[in-house]
């Protein structure tokens, strides 16, 4: 079932190689493509940081990292050491002169050139200069590039011009793990590759749409960094505006990056900016053994929402009348992501109402047990009479994909494969990030200016009371989060 479709062979170069995104995520994963026999031979990684060590030091380093990220009995019949032999170090200063030559003397010819920008967005600049200066990167190189990208839409202008000094906008690679997602892609292909969706994708049919993105988790040791950002920037700007892009737009002519980007951007161009009522921002409270948002913000007043809700119009000819209810918060009741589309009721019930009513509903989950389900509705089995029940059309990708199914790789793996392969489809460009923060930063800009606190939320719940108002005004209802 899965095919593995090679990529030429590379040097990938991983600036902050050492830092804890490589350790858990990137390393892992080039590691799973080498697993599934996708590292070309020859394919070389190079680790790039700070700290002084060789390359024997760094793959003691991996080797404990894919021991800890990636669970034993994946790692059967895997030579590891095979892996980390692709491997190799050089010590480098982003913002200084060390390391550089070397760098630019183990870069090989007519191999890819790939540089993972794994370091914070300050050094994004420094980066791009010195490979440009050095003569590291050439035209065919690409650079890949992580979040958060910018605050705002100005830091966002400024980053873009940034790298646009050396890098033209095909070589740069803005990465969003969501859209790397196997069902997100799904998503795709269920929309565009089947006559039944469709015909039934717009404001006429659909009464509204959620996308939900739970976590568990609280802020953790991220406290500093994210008391400064919260959830608009931090989660809604990036991810879901790219979910609603994908559940909004109109089918690309092709399934090419800049097809695909066009309709995305076209989409966030379209949005209303949100009423001020119908946006709802919440803060965890202590509960039990676990402190407050506050606490592990360590900011006594802060005004940080740590849970957002929004109602969203889509003004164009698809969509008007069907909002997008977006939601996303941290110590929720379950670590859940999922868009549900809502589909109006039928029009007419000929069994009478005692028999029951349900409504169609796509749920796409992205996490946990990726996969669809359409609800729909039949009888209920047995003598009973006519009565109507809801039953899932289950679409769930490790059942549909057989045994080999739980080995679908995951995000960062797929989106490092692409750039490889050069396919920018899944990236974000340069004028969708800005037209998103062009869309976030007047609602930010209003808060912030009005100093209005989020309201409360306990800790295991579904987010503040004021978001189930947003939905009861209009006579709807969240999805369980489950
Ligand atoms: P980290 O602090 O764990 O690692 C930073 C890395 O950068 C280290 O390897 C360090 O040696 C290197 N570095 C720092 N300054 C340097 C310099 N002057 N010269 C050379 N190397 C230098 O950070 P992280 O959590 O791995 O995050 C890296 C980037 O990825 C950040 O932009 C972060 O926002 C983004 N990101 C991280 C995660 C995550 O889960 N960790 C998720 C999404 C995005």
């Amino acid at each position: 079932v899965s095919r593995v479709i090679p990529v030429d062979t590379f040097d990938l170069v991983i600036f902050g190689g050492t830092g804890d995104l490589a350790r858990r995520k990137i390393l892992p994963g080039l590691y799973r493509r080498f697993q599934a026999g996708q590292m070309p031979e020859g394919a070389r990684i190079i680790g790039a940081a700070r700290s002084e060590m060789d390359a024997e030091g760094y793959r003691a380093m991996i080797r404990e990292a894919i021991e800890e990220f990636v669970p034993e009995e994946k790692r059967v019949n895997a030579p590891l050491d095979g892996f980390l032999a692709q491997l190799d170090y050089v010590a480098i200063d982003a913002t200084g002169t060390g390391g550089w030559d070397r760098l630019a003397e183990m870069m090989r010819a007519d191999v890819v050139r790939a540089f993972y920008f794994s370091v914070g967005p300050a050094l994004f600049g420094a980066l791009a200069e010195r490979l440009h200066d050095h003569g590291i990167a050439n035209e065919q190189s690409r650079i890949v590039v992580e979040k958060p990208f910018g605050r705002d839409l100005e830091s966002a202008g400024k980053l873009n011009r940034t790298l646009a000094q050396h890098f033209d906008e095909t070589q740069i690679y803005r990465i969003d793990h969501y859209l790397g997602k196997e069902t997100v892609q799904n998503l795709m292909a269920v929309r565009f590759g089947n006559v039944l969706f469709e015909p039934l994708w717009n404001s006429q049919y659909v009464d509204h749409i959620q996308i939900t993105v739970a976590e568990t988790v609280g802020i953790g040791g991220r406290g500093s960094y994210y008391d400064k950002s919260g959830a608009m920037r931090d989660m809604v700007q990036n991810h879901l505006m790219q979910l609603l892009c994908l559940i909004a737009m109109e089918p690309p002519s092709r399934f090419e990056p800049d097809s695909v980007r066009d309709e995305k951007l076209k989409v966030i161009r379209a949005l209303d900016p949100v009423r001020p009522d119908d946006i709802v921002r919440g803060q965890y409270a202590a509960s039990g053994d676990t402190g407050s948002y506050r606490d592990d913000a360590d900011n006594p007043d802060s005004r940080t929402e740590s849970f957002i809700a929004l109602k969203v119009n889509v003004s164009n000819w698809r969509w008007a009348g069907t909002p997008f209810y977006l939601r996303t918060g941290k110590r929720l009741k379950a670590r859940a992501s999922e868009i549900a589309v809502v589909f109006k009721d039928a029009p007419h019930s000929i069994f009478g109402e005692e028999a029951g009513r349900h409504r169609n509903i796509l749920s796409i989950r992205l996490q946990p047990n990726e996969g669809m389900t359409l609800g729909v509705t039949i009888k209920e089995p047995g003598p009973g009479g006519m009565r109507l029940i809801d039953v899932p059309l289950d679409m769930t990708f490790a059942d549909a994909l057989g045994p080999e199914g739980e080995d679908v790789p995951d995000a960062y793996e797929r989106l490092i494969m692409d750039v490889i392969r050069g396919n920018q489809t899944l990236f974000m460009r340069g004028d969708e990030v800005e037209a998103a923060w062009a869309w976030t930063d007047p609602m930010i800009e209003a808060w912030e200016e009005d100093g209005r606190r989020p309201c409360s939320y306990e800790p295991g719940s579904t987010g503040p009371e004021e978001a189930q108002i947003l939905m009861h005004r209009a006579g709807r209802r969240w999805r369980e989060i489950k």
